[in-house]
């Protein structure tokens, strides 16, 4: 058997909406709680299920195995799947956080290793040594912080509110040192924050101005929080479905409201920077910060339609590879050249390989082997797309 399908746990984070999983997937919530991410891969801490006669874990059938995940994929990713594949889901927003680079995650993960913390620890920062970039592809309208705005942007949002406590920093963010400013923010304590988020607050009660009222929204969540003043600094993006945006190395982000899939190497490294009653790590968090600027318009993936149905969004990395397929206009077999991911965005498809054949409906997905070589996709509707890119 080449094609199995999954089953797929969900992670009932406190920031998960209750309903939009129900409501877009028909998965059921009967125990109320929050759910937040369905994760669809091998990753040990929640793996997906395979339906056969007995029920195994994707990991145990595929780690190590070349009918599985292809000697390519092997050779250049290592023994287990090389990305994560979810559906998130989010009611309020996430922490504000950046992931390592691949060296620095290396060098983080053998100095805790050394330093004797667990790798299950409240204050680990690197839970293994591989680098997190990330691709959101929204599923309904998705809020997002993503990058430093542009300068011009950025520190006229600040002056604008006279912010006493920060008027020597905001000279240091004039000459264009978002370093110095972003550092300086974040190392405010006591009585000194307490009187910028006081000030800043009430500047945002009577603002019009969007980012200042995404400053007033946050606070509704995390009162107080210095994360608060991060639309100020970053990009507030709303993705409008079937958009794509990637998340880099060193980007500091969050992701404020909405449902998307991601998909993302296989990596549970985050540095958090506030926004969150997980572990924060500020000094370890700036280590990773890349401090240059984007603008809005350039943060959306450019689509890349591809023959038989398929649009690409293609990122800057090789650990994953995220498309849409149209399977109205799929006219012949899909190669496969690395082990995949099917996921039923919409619609219903029958996903074919020799005998094998597995019916797909909203929110249900597959496992194709790199083994399985091609594979027939008949129906309608919309697929989703997750393979690694040899
Ligand atoms: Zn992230």
């Amino acid at each position: 058997m080449t094609i199995f399908r999954l089953v797929n746990p969900v992670q009932h984070y406190d920031w998960g909406s209750q309903k939009a999983m129900s409501e877009l997937f028909g998965i059921a919530n009967e125990s109320g709680q929050p759910m937040a991410e369905l994760w669809m891969g091998a990753h040990p801490k929640a793996p997906s299920m395979i339906m056969t006669d007995d029920q195994v874990a994707l990991n145990a059938l595929v780690d190590g195995q070349e009918e599985h995940l292809g000697k390519g994929s092997l050779e250049k990713f290592g023994q287990t799947l090389p990305f994560l594949f979810k559906v998130l889901a989010a009611a309020k927003p996430l922490s504000i956080q950046s992931h390592p680079n691949k060296q620095q995650a290396l060098d983080g993960f053998a100095h805790e290793n050394q330093l004797g913390v667990a790798l299950d620890a409240f204050n680990r920062n690197y839970r293994d040594d591989n680098h997190k970039p990330e691709l959101v592809y929204a599923l309904t309208p998705f809020r997002a912080m993503n990058g430093f705005r542009p300068l011009d942007e950025m520190w006229p949002l600040f002056e604008m509110a006279g912010l006493r406590p920060l008027e020597e920093a905001l000279s240091w963010l004039k000459k264009g040192d978002i370093k110095a400013f972003y550092e300086h923010l974040m190392s405010l304590e006591g009585e000194e924050k307490d009187q910028l988020v006081t000030a800043a607050l009430k500047f945002a009660e009577a603002s019009d101005h969007p980012a200042w009222q995404e400053v007033n929204r946050l606070n509704q969540f995390y009162p107080g929080d210095i994360g608060v003043l991060s639309p100020l600094l970053l990009n507030v993006i709303e993705l409008i479905p079937g958009e794509a945006m990637f998340l880099k190395a060193g980007t500091l982000h969050a992701y404020l409201e909405g449902t998307a899939l991601e998909i993302m190497a296989c990596s549970d490294n985050v540095l958090r920077g506030g926004l969150t009653s997980k572990h924060v790590d500020v000094p370890e968090l700036l280590k990773t910060i890349e401090f240059d600027t984007i603008a809005l318009s350039d943060l959306c993936l450019k689509p890349e339609a591809e023959e038989n149905g398929e649009t690409r969004f293609v990122s800057p990395v090789d650990d994953f590879l995220f498309s849409v397929i149209a399977a109205e206009n799929v006219s012949g077999a899909l190669k496969v050249n690395a082990a995949e991911i099917l996921f039923c965005v919409e619609g219903q498809q029958v996903i074919k390989a020799g005998e094998k054949s597995v019916e797909l409906t909203p929110g249900s997905a597959c496992f194709i082997s790199a083994a399985t070589g091609s594979y027939q996709v008949v129906g309608k509707g919309r697929l989703a797309r997750a393979t690694a890119i040899l």
